[in-house]
């Protein structure tokens, strides 16, 4: 038995990133433009809060994401804005968002980072 076989394993091992490729497909959900580097990936949890315990009224139907915009939060704004959101005055935009049901008004939402324990201040994105 020999382990002197030549394979050419070091070479072999050696992936070619396809990174470039990949990016290229990534557009911005706000502005629709292509993304250069790492894309900001916003995804929209369903978490339960103690204040508000889930009812069929709060369950969600908006597409949790990850939604991929520029780095800048105005293209997450401009984004929400044409779907209608409300978004917290309180909140920053961040990678995890969670949906307000906003009372009396079914069917719009609010989006906040869920880090403040102040009443969440909506106002149109
Ligand atoms: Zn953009
Ligand atoms: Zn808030």
């Amino acid at each position: 038995m020999t382990t002197a076989r030549f394979r050419g394993g070091e070479i072999m091992g050696i992936r070619i990133p396809t990174v470039f490729e990949e990016s290229d497909a990534i557009r911005c959900a706000g502005c629709g433009a292509h993304i250069d580097g790492t894309p900001f990936r916003v995804s929209i949890m369903d978490i339960v809060s103690p204040e508000a315990p889930p009812t069929w009224a709060v369950a969600v139907q908006l597409n949790p994401g990850p939604h991929q915009f520029h780095a800048d939060p105005a293209h997450f704004r401009s984004w929400a804005s044409g779907k209608g959101y409300y978004f917290c005055r309180l909140s920053d935009v961040r990678e995890i968002m969670r949906p307000i049901a906003i009372p009396g008004q079914e069917g719009r939402w609010g989006l906040c980072d869920g880090l403040h324990r102040e009443a969440h201040e909506l106002v149109a994105a």
